[in-house]
């Protein structure tokens, strides 16, 4: 299954995978990602978004709108099929403004997660150290402040137990002012699947899942971008 995907994008000449092949690609080395399907006309994303089940949420499905959400294409929170067809009739309308020349595959619409605290895990390619992992906390302020750790592939559970707890906003996780603290054995668990991933499958060059929510019990990945090795 994994083979077959990167095997599709390597025949259309692309190293960028869809967000639905990015989290099947996940699924398939047991990473939790948040179930989604794409749709290639309105009429077939309302009919997934209640095959689903409501809220759901649509995202363009489009290799060359790489920042979703920047361009207007990404919709939360929809609770009909009349919000899913607005929502899909204006993702085309702001993509097809931003990036009048980009490929379209249709949308991708998936179940809409409960809100946890949004972590992030990637994987970038050191040109001495080879495949590294980062983790940290997600979101505006991260960005800013990169809050961050960093270690080689492969781990074990030890690094994973340590690349969580030094990154600065650790408190966070382990709960603040009432709120509850996350399932961080659970975030190791996810650290380690993604090593094992990499470790497995040299052709990627870059992984990001920017977020994933982490819960009191369990963890689970919202978005996914995954980047081949060019070939
Ligand atoms: P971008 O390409 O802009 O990174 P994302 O897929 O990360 O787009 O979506 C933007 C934001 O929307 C995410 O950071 C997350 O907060 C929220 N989001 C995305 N997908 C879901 C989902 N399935 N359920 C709940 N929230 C989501
Ligand atoms: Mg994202």
């Amino acid at each position: 299954m994994t083979d077959m995907i990167i095997e599709q994008a390597r025949k259309e000449g692309r190293t960028m995978l869809t967000e639905i092949e990015a989290k099947q690609l996940l699924k398939n080395a047991g990473i939790n990602a948040v179930e989604t399907r794409l749709a290639t006309s309105k009429e077939q994303a309302i009919a997934t978004a209640k095959e689903l089940g409501f809220p759901v949420v649509m995202k363009i499905a489009s290799v060359d709108v790489v920042h979703k959400s920047d361009a207007g294409g990404v919709k939360l929170g929809l609770k009909t099929s009349a919000a899913v067809g607005k929502a899909y009739d204006e993702i085309m309308k702001s993509i097809t403004a931003a990036f009048p020349d980009a490929k379209i595959d249709g949308v991708s619409v998936q179940k809409m997660a409960k809100q946890g605290i949004e972590v992030i895990i990637g994987m970038s390619k050191d040109a001495q150290f080879g495949p590294v992992l980062m983790f940290g906390l997600g979101g505006v302020l991260v960005e800013i402040l990169k809050d961050v750790s960093f270690r080689i592939v492969p781990l074990v559970k030890r690094d994973a137990r340590e690349m969580i707890r030094e990154i600065k906003g650790f408190p966070l996780l382990q709960g603040y002012r009432g709120s509850e603290p996350v399932d961080v054995e659970n975030l190791e668990n996810m650290v380690l699947k993604v090593s094992e991933f990499i470790e497995k499958t040299p052709e990627v060059k870059e992984l990001d899942l920017n977020p994933i929510f982490a819960y009191k019990d369990g963890a689970v990945a919202v978005d996914a971008r995954v980047i081949l090795e060019a070939k």
